[in-house]
């Protein structure tokens, strides 16, 4: 059965082309700076056999021209890919589901057919979480013209949260706020962090299992979340995706009176929701640009604005790992992931520096190396460090593509 997944993110896209159950990704694409200059489109045509890997440096103003692009390499003789060896090329007619990571949606957690009722309930929600549903939203339609006989599935981020106790889930409001509008700490990033806690079971520097574990999912949204036993314990998301340590264009947490303050001074409240959305996070406190390459690169060059964003997001950082170092009672593992987790050398050091006495120490040499060659993963910390750290390359899709297949198989 061949899964299409698409992870909508709120700076990237990415596709993956699953042949499962084998799990053979015979394809995959991704769509960067979506919306922003310096675009850039990375198609690998069946990756596993290291064949075709083509980029190309586009600006893509919006989400349905990167699927639509992606869609014509699928098809393209030289970047599509081939299922077998002598079986020509795959039809878009033979691709049976495709599967979304799905945010959130009223009275819906779980992996559903993305009927009337599921679309309808994350409409419920797009004022919550308008960049990311609106996003989904997008492109389950645009999918839908472009894939009409493919069932379109939704795993949804907040369903390995289920797991987080209702004092750490529940916010200190009137309790009919919660009751009647559900009105608490969701939780998501959940394709990612269950992906880590399935990936460490079983994994620390002496062999056995790394019981206690933060996952630091860190990109254009960031995320930090507790893993006890496999299980989510906290998550740094709030209700919405605007809470927790500062993403690309968003503020993480926030004293809520500022935002009544602002309201009672006169400001409108679409410069509010533009402030919160777009102009806040890494953007707005820089003023330069939302992503880390470019701060880093301008913070070395003495911009004062670049480096004050870089020291808020490592504070940021550090009270969360801090947090749930006392939670989990201590800590066997710290993994990075994510396009900054990943990709960042720089501020992995400046996390780990940010939390050392905790005893967490780091190999400078494997730092500065990242993933290992097969780009999967790589230990990080030094023999004398307290916890492993790991840096582990996110691979969200691997998770939808098993539970769309698991929903749909005969
Ligand atoms: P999304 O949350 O949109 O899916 P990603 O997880 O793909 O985002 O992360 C994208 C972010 O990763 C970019 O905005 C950038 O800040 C960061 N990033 C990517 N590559 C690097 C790099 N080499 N060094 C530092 N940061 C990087």
């Amino acid at each position: 059965m061949l899964v299409l997944v698409s992870n909508a993110g709120s700076t990237s896209l990415k596709f993956k082309l699953f042949d499962m159950p084998a799990e053979t990704v015979l394809c995959e694409g991704r769509v960067e700076r979506v919306g922003s200059a310096g675009g850039a489109i990375y198609h690998y045509r069946n990756p596993g056999r290291g064949i075709a890997f083509k980029e190309e440096k586009q600006n893509i103003p919006d989400y349905s021209r990167g699927i639509r692009r992606f869609l014509d390499s699928l098809l393209h003789s030289e970047t599509g890919p081939v299922k077998a060896a002598g079986s020509g090329t795959i039809g878009l007619e033979d691709i049976t589901a495709v599967g979304f990571k799905t945010v959130l949606a009223k009275g819906f957690s779980g992996v559903h057919l993305l009927d009337e009722a599921v679309l309808r309930a994350m409409e419920d929600y797009r004022f919550v979480a308008p960049v990311h549903n609106g996003a989904y939203l997008e492109a389950i339609a645009r999918f839908r013209e472009q894939l009409p006989k493919a069932q379109m599935v939704g795993v949804f981020e907040t369903a390995f949260h289920a797991t987080i106790a209702p004092e750490r889930r529940i916010y200190a409001l009137p309790y009919e706020w919660y009751e009647k509008y559900g009105v608490q700490r969701m939780g998501y990033h959940g394709a990612s962090h269950s992906y880590i806690a399935r990936t460490m079971a079983g994994t620390d520097a002496a062999g056995t299992a790394a019981r206690r574990i933060i996952s630091c999912h860190l990109g254009g949204s960031c995320s930090i979340c507790a893993i006890l036993d496999g299980k989510s314990v906290d998550n740094s998301f709030g209700f919405s995706l605007q809470a927790g340590v500062p993403h690309a264009n968003r503020a993480g947490d926030l004293d809520p009176y500022i935002i009544l303050y602002l309201l009672h001074e006169g400001m409108g409240m679409e410069e509010l929701l533009e402030g919160l959305e777009k102009n806040g996070g890494m953007m707005g406190i820089s003023g330069l640009s939302n992503d880390m390459r470019d701060l880093e690169k301008a913070a070395c060059g003495g911009h004062e604005r670049a480096q004050l964003a870089l020291d808020i997001f490592v504070n940021a950082v550090q009270r969360y790992i801090g947090q749930y170092y006392v939670e989990l009672e201590g800590l066997d593992a710290l993994v990075f992931t994510g396009g900054i987790g990943e990709n960042s050398p720089f501020l992995r050091k400046r996390i780990c520096e940010s939390v050392r006495s905790l005893g967490i120490e780091l190999d400078g040499e494997a730092n500065a190396q990242g993933m290992d060659a097969a780009g999967r993963r790589r230990l990080i910390s030094s023999a004398a460090s307290k916890a492993a750290v790991w840096v582990i390359a996110a691979n969200e899709e691997l998770g939808v593509a098993r539970e769309s297949y698991k929903l749909l198989q005969p």
